[in-house]
């Protein structure tokens, strides 16, 4: 496992998939690192024009990715304003909006009796009404444009609650909500919702601190990996690629009839308890 600081390099896996994005332009918040950033990458690599929004702009991976056409704006997504700049500088400059890809977001490991509501705020501001206005600021555009795609990162965390992070738990099920109910209202309009609901994904800036958290790094990577099936079989977490590459099936024609789901890409873990190993 490396450090989310380090470039994302495509999978060989995600090199050898042939979508069309040419004439398309997307914009993906908190694209600086982890799933946002593999999925930049792998949409700028298919055609589009790639719009980045994040409040923690890498200088290394910024050079990476302006290198190779991708736009970097600071953009905090609970800053309303800045998200509404970000998206309307994307379809201003290329005179068109065609992908939203609502992905900020972070995490809150506590118990409810621990939460302050400056947390709860915070959680909920940035993984949930971000996404919110961030569909508001966009369809008008979409619109505009015959139509397009609004992919918003969910979690496992969305299609189960867990103990160890309600807080988080409760914005990501609002999130696939929020997801079905934009689908529905929006599908006249050829506008398709879908969300993703990754496991635990390594090389992120997010399993980074979570590990750092952890009294033994090592012990906690392998709990990690253990708790889902498919991860235990490989020996391994899932990579921000192959959740960039879900996601960009669903921006995809080929996704054309498909919205208001929620795609698990989490090895099996939202399926119930494993078998012992
Ligand atoms: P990450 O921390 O590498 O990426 C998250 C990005 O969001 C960072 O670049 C961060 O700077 C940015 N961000 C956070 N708050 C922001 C704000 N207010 N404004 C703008 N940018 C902001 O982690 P990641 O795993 O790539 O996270 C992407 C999404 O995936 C998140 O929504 C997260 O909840 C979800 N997710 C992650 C995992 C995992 O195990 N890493 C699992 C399930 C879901």
């Amino acid at each position: 496992m490396s450090g989310a600081s380090e470039p994302v390099l495509s999978s060989p896996a995600n090199s050898n998939l042939n979508v069309d994005l040419t004439g398309r332009t997307a914009v993906i918040t908190g694209g600086a690192s982890g799933i946002g950033r593999a999925t930049a990458l792998l949409m700028q690599r298919c055609g589009a024009q790639v719009f980045v929004g994040d409040f923690r702009l890498n200088p290394l991976s910024t050079a990476e990715s302006e290198s190779v056409g991708i736009v970097q704006q600071a953009c905090d997504v609970q800053q309303l304003d800045q998200l509404q700049r970000l998206i309307d500088t994307a379809a201003t400059q290329t005179g068109r909006l065609d992908i939203l890809i609502n992905n900020a977001g972070v995490n809150l490991v506590k118990q409810v009796t621990e939460v302050e509501e400056s947390e709860w705020d915070h959680v909920l501001n940035t993984n949930l009404k971000a996404a919110f206005f961030g569909a508001k600021y966009a369809i008008p555009h979409l619109i505009r444009s015959g139509g397009g795609s609004i992919v918003n990162t969910a979690s496992n965390a969305g299609l189960l609650p867990r103990a160890h992070d309600p807080v988080y738990s409760i914005s990501k099920m609002a999130l696939v909500g929020l997801t079905k109910s934009l689908a529905l209202c929006h599908s006249k309009d050829r506008i398709r919702v879908n969300c993703v609901c990754p496991g635990p994904v390594d090389n992120t800036q997010m399993m980074t601190e979570s590990l750092q958290a952890e009294p033994d790094f090592k012990a906690a990577h392998a709990r990690y990996i253990h708790a889902s099936p498919l991860a235990r079989a490989h020996r391994r977490m899932i990579s921000p690629d192959e959740v960039a590459a879900a996601i960009l099936y669903l921006c995809s024609d080929a996704a054309a009839m498909v919205t208001g789901t929620a795609i698990a890409i989490d090895g099996g873990k939202s399926l119930g308890v494993p078998p012992a190993a």
